[in-house]
């Protein structure tokens, strides 16, 4: 079905948490340049499906296979191809923005120079201008998203893992940060698997999208195949038709 070298593939994926099933055998690929959207309610298993790729959770079952090395049995190889967004990251508050970025820049870059070019890149994709050199415990909630978005980019994943990129940010602010996340994959040929809540969101972003819903893929393509097939106008008629199980 898929080659080996696909940014990834999430193989009947399973995860239990106790009694809770939270995710029931999901399948998904994500093509190279892609952006792909998980989405669904509160609950559904986005989350636990991310912190799998990102190989901070053990599946209990199934595997995703991240440019063909596995979560579960080859983390380390992933660790170098993905950096992962949580949804309820924190910065540091007593340093700067760009000192963050510097120090993320240091750990990853192999040289000076690209360390400098990181930063340069980690500082346009902020969008924080001037603001980059106070402290980051003075920036608002949306401020610190794009500074951890900057920080999640800048260091070139070739698959970034960003969970409710936008969360927090006002619709001047999302647009500049979805913005920044389409021209990141433009530029470097990156694949992204993110989630959302927020469907329009994922209309305007993704290439492809999943509805997920309890732990199960109720649905995928782009969103035009998908708002098709469910004679909807926007996702959110789509989602809610895939739910109830078949044409509104
Ligand atoms: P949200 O949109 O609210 O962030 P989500 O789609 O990301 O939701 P998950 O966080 O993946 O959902 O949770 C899926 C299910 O797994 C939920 O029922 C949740 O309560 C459960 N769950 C997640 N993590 C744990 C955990 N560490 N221990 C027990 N149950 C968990």
């Amino acid at each position: 079905m898929s080659s080996n070298n696909e940014p990834l593939v999430v193989q009947r994926l399973e995860k239990r948490f106790g009694q809770v099933y939270a995710l029931k055998g999901i399948n998904i690929e994500v093509r190279e340049s892609e952006i792909f959207g998980l989405i669904g309610p509160n609950g559904a298993g986005k989350t636990t499906t991310l912190r799998i790729v990102a190989t901070l959770l053990k599946p209990s079952s199934g595997d995703a296979l991240v440019y063909g090395y596995s979560v579960s049995r080859e983390p380390h190889r992933v660790r170098g191809l993905i950096s992962y967004l949580p949804e309820d990251a924190g910065v540091y508050k007593n340093i700067t923005g760009y000192d963050f970025l510097r120090f993320t820049a240091e750990i990853y870059a192999p040289s000076k120079r690209e360390a400098e070019e990181m930063i340069e890149l980690g500082a346009r994709l902020s969008g924080l201008g001037g603001r980059l050199y106070e402290p980051a415990g003075t920036y608002s909630r949306g401020m610190k998203r794009r500074l951890l978005l900057a920080r999640t980019l800048m260091i070139r994943p070739r698959l970034a893992i960003l969970d409710e990129p936008t969360s927090g940010l006002d619709v001047y602010h999302a647009v500049e940060v979805r913005e920044a996340i389409k021209r990141y994959v433009a530029e470097t040929g990156a694949a992204v698997l993110l989630s959302s809540h927020n469907m329009l969101e994922v209309e305007y972003l993704c290439d492809r999208v999943a509805f997920i819903s309890e732990g199960l893929i109720l649905d995928y393509g782009t969103p035009s195949e998908v708002k098709e097939k469910y004679g909807a106008s926007n996702l959110e008629e789509a989602f809610i038709a895939a739910v109830r199980g078949g044409k509104r």
